[in-house]
């Protein structure tokens, strides 16, 4: 594996950037994003970042859990009580970071039955992507594919 050089942009520029886009319509927006995303995705490879399951992790929701659980052949009870939280909004996290199933090289030990929010992370190929631009904002700074779908989409 690669080292990831991971380096931080200007949260700023990426701030102002998303202010720019706002002012586009929603279809062309989504279309912008479906092509920076996959464009910016021939470049990076998430195993050499995990940056997400590292400092984030996702939100279980019910259907995960049970699946996860029923994986690990224990309950789903007893899956939610050792290792996630109830956070703010009602949503079930982890309960500390790294996550509980990366692996030192980065791959996932659950990958084909991870749950449905890792699945679809960072959510820039999905429609109506402007109702997700304050957790984009959020989650650019931790995120490098973020930064560069967000910086890449010509405007
Ligand atoms: S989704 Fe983002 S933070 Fe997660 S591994 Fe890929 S580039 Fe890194
Ligand atoms: S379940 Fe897998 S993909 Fe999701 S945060 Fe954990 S290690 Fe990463």
């Amino acid at each position: 594996m690669n080292d990831y050089i991971y380096e931080r942009m200007d949260q700023k520029k990426i701030s102002k950037k998303i202010k720019k886009l706002n002012k586009v319509s929603d279809k062309d927006l989504d279309d912008r994003f479906e092509k920076s995303h996959i464009e910016t995705f021939k470049k990076i490879n998430c195993l050499d970042c995990a940056n997400c399951c590292k400092t984030k992790g996702p939100s279980f929701n019910k259907k995960d859990i049970n699946r996860i659980a029923n994986h690990l052949k224990i309950s789903p009870s007893e899956f939610s009580n050792k290792y996630l939280s109830i956070n703010d909004d009602g949503n079930y996290i982890l309960e500390s970071t790294p996550c509980i199933f990366l692996e030192e090289d980065n791959y996932c030990s659950i990958y084909e039955i991870r749950p449905k929010a890792c699945a679809s992370y960072p959510h820039t190929n999905t429609r109506n992507v402007r109702n997700l631009f304050p957790y984009l904002k959020e989650h650019a700074s931790t995120c490098p594919a973020i930064e560069e779908i967000v910086i890449n989409i010509k405007i």
